[in-house]
């Protein structure tokens, strides 16, 4: 069942020694870049740990049995799973502890205390942890001090710091990398997100390790914004008033909440950055014969390029993005007219 699994096997070689040697945890904290799989490995694992027709520790699956087959089929008794739901900023208390009226007696922590229905154990997966409020966390907490005998929690995080240390050194942490791009290239082609291999090469390029990304890079509206910035940052001059009012009149086509407006407005300057690396691969291997002018623009293209590797931090330290946006294309300008040392 682990044959789908890419990119992760030695975190899965990891899971079966400790499971052999009777050393699982009772909380795990998987660390990892969203869509790289976090996820699928836990409901694998709950799924190993669920068949019927194989022991603990051989950490398989054989999927035909009814355990199996309810796993496959998302509808096993003794799985419980929260997430954040997409309208909402953080993952409500009630999902983890029951609502206000009723706390304690429902949600999450109760579920897991109950006596499993057809499994051995109750296994429980709480996704987007990182967005569980303090309040939240410490409702979490004596769950997490006081496991129910046999129970499993695991919590999904892009990164450790964002949780809380009483969460966090309570839970055995697993990092997850991205996906190396060979896997992530066949897994975008496997998922039938584009049949084309250019396509899912460019896609993997872009998507850093995370198939969530490359899913979101599929829309064809933040593909018409990359090609308008290429074609934008491919003429001799750049007008950074004008190309800022043209990116964000993009970016309001696609539109969407605050968080998802933020993250598209990262594109942008990844999206630059992306120009820029292939320009610099273009030019180291073309125009030999005249290798001071080479070098000089090699100079200017990693000018621009640091730009916006400046302008991507900004933007994280909540730079509101008009001004972000007309200042880096403004610097890209200058370094184009010599008007900036390089
Ligand atoms: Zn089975």
């Amino acid at each position: 069942m682990w044959e789908d699994l890419r990119g992760h096997h030695r975190t899965l070689e990891q899971f079966r020694q400790a499971f052999r040697r009777g050393r699982s945890a009772h909380a795990y904290l998987f660390i990892g870049p969203e869509g790289i799989g976090k996820r699928t490995f836990a409901l694998n694992l709950a799924q190993c740990l669920f068949c019927e027709r194989t022991s603990n520790e051989e950490l398989d699956a054989c999927g035909e049995c009814h355990a199996c087959v309810q796993m496959r089929a998302g509808s096993h008794p003794d799985l419980l799973s929260v997430a954040r739901p997409d309208s909402k900023r953080e993952l409500p208390i009630e999902l983890i502890v029951g609502a206000a009226d009723r706390r304690g007696r429902e949600g999450l922590c109760h579920e897991l205390a109950m006596r499993p229905m057809s499994a051995e154990r109750r296994i429980a997966i709480i996704d987007d942890a990182q967005t569980m409020n303090t309040a939240s966390a410490n409702a979490l907490l004596k769950t997490l001090e006081e496991p129910p005998p046999g129970s499993m929690l695991i919590l999904l995080t892009p990164s450790a710091d964002a949780m809380l240390p009483t969460i966090r050194s309570r839970c055995q942490p697993v990092t997850f990398a991205p996906l190396p791009d060979d896997d992530l290239s066949a897994l975008i082609i496997s998922l039938g997100m584009t049949s084309d291999r250019d396509e899912a090469r460019q896609l993997t390029t872009l998507a850093g390790g995370s198939l969530v990304t490359a899913q979101q890079l599929l829309k064809p509206e933040l593909r018409s914004l990359r090609e308008r910035l290429f074609t934008a940052l491919d003429q001799a001059e750049i007008d950074p008033f004008a190309t800022t009012s043209q990116v964000l009149a993009t970016l309001e086509e696609l539109g969407g909440d605050s968080a998802t407006q933020r993250r598209h407005a990262g594109w942008i300057v990844r999206f630059c950055v992306e120009f820029f690396r292939t320009q610099l691969r273009e030019s180291s291997v073309t125009d030999a014969d005249d290798p001071l002018a080479n070098a000089a623009e090699m100079d200017r293209l990693i000018a621009q390029m640091e730009r916006c590797v400046d302008a991507e931090l900004h933007l994280q330290q909540s730079m509101p993005l008009p001004l972000c946006l007309e200042g880096m294309f403004d610097e890209l300008s200058r370094i184009r007219r010599g008007n900036v040392a390089v």
